[in-house]
């Protein structure tokens, strides 16, 4: 049916982002999990699928903007359509170092995945939801208040590539024409691979989190940044 709603993951392999596509499933949207390894992402689609999920798989390396551009390709293929695009691949590459001593290779890769990853895909992925003039962005950030303690700890690249993050969160939700709303979320201390194993919350209480801005209304919020549902400063 035309009314059924297709939402993509970037990063939808594991940890947020794979419960980020299976409660988007189980909320009835088609799915797409998007993964920068073919067999990795293959293998994390059929799983949800075997749980009768709506959810299919395309190749998407954040880092590479033909990467990118060929998966857009394939989504207007496949469906013509993208309702909620989530940017939630992300790396943590700082080694406690700071901005001023570190090897200026890890801001370099850190900015390219978390900051003009996200970017590409969204230069790339507007135009399919500027065709029905309706789209939801959500752009997993982190918050100030951990980052400022962070800041001690030598996290420099990591904190300024999602600082870069929420400004592009703002920047663009001016620009944006029609239904099209963008926003920036912190879901808190997670327990994944990023987060390492003592972090308090779950990545389904994380992605619960989030998903309140899929499904806004349109007299909704653009461009803010927002932690369980509550406008937060960066
Ligand atoms: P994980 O390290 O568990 O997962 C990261 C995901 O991003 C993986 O699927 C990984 O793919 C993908 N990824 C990384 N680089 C690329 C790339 N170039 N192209 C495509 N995919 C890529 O992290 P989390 O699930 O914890 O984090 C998800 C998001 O949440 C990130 O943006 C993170 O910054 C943010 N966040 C996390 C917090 C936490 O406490 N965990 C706190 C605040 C924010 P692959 O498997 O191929 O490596």
């Amino acid at each position: 049916s035309k009314d059924i709603k297709v939402a993509l993951v970037t990063g939808g392999n594991r940890g947020i982002g794979y419960e980020l596509v299976k409660q988007l499933a189980q909320k009835g949207f088609k799915v797409i999990l998007a993964s920068r390894n073919p067999e990795v992402g293959h293998e994390a689609t059929q799983k949800l699928k075997e749980l009768n999920m709506d959810v299919s798989f395309v190749v998407m390396d954040v880092d590479n903007q033909e990467s990118i551009r060929q998966a857009a390709i394939t989504v207007n293929e496949r469906y013509g359509r993208l309702d909620v695009l989530i940017n939630n691949a992300g790396v943590y590459l700082d080694e406690n170092e700071k901005l001023l001593t570190m090897d200026a290779s890890i801001l370099e890769k850190t900015m390219a995945t978390n900051f003009f990853g996200a970017y590409h895909v969204i230069h790339s992925f507007i135009p399919i939801m500027e065709k029905h003039g309706y789209g939801r962005i959500i752009n997993v950030s982190s918050g100030y208040g951990e980052m400022r303690e962070m800041s001690h700890q030598g996290v420099g690249a990591y904190k300024l590539s999602k600082l870069a993050l929420n400004g592009l969160t703002q920047l663009v939700a001016a620009e944006i024409k029609g239904d099209i709303k963008i926003n920036a979320v912190c879901p808190g201390w997670v327990s994944t691979d990023m987060g390492g194993p003592s972090a308090p919350r779950t990545p389904k209480q994380a992605a619960e989190s989030i998903l309140w801005l899929a499904t806004i209304g349109p007299e909704g919020p653009s461009g803010g940044f927002f932690r369980d549902g509550k406008p937060i400063d960066w």
